[in-house]
């Protein structure tokens, strides 16, 4: 189990575990970066990041950072509290990233109310923090899109 928040404003969250290959993209948000996975021979981004290129088999892999830019490929509304989290009603959402068909990130969306959320919306990165130690990506409704 984690430990509680730092701040009260911080939800609790089950926090991810750090690996050796999962850490640059939990850890991002430090600096502001969105990183993924990519394989250094033929460009395929890769997440959940794996040891091999899923589509080359190369070992050559390395964290890239992408734009940070994304779009709500599909989402649903949460009002049960399935295990301590976000104040509810929060959103769960499948974003889309720019950077390669099919890259998708599950994440939530926040600094939006849940019935504003639509399919296409295009949505922004912003980290909230845990512990100094994971970075946890969720995204928001870009402003004036
Ligand atoms: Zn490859």
């Amino acid at each position: 189990m984690t430990d509680a928040p730092a701040t009260p404003e911080v939800p609790f969250r089950i926090l991810p575990r750090l690996t050796d290959l999962n850490r640059d993209f939990w850890t991002g948000g430090k600096v502001g970066e969105l990183r993924f996975q990519r394989c250094q021979q033929c460009g395929y981004y890769n997440h959940p990041p794996t040891p091999l290129c899923p589509i080359c088999h190369s070992k050559d892999l390395a964290f890239e950072v992408v734009s940070g830019r994304a779009t709500v490929w599909t989402f649903t509304i949460n009002h049960q509290a399935w295990m301590p989290g976000p104040e509810l009603p929060f959103v769960v959402a499948i974003v889309a990233l720019p950077e390669q068909e099919g890259l998708r990130l599950t994440t939530n969306l926040v600094d939006v109310e849940p019935e504003a959320v639509k399919i296409g919306m295009d949505v922004e990165v912003v980290f909230e923090p845990h512990d100094d130690e994971v970075w946890i990506p969720l995204f928001r409704p870009v402003e004036g899109a």
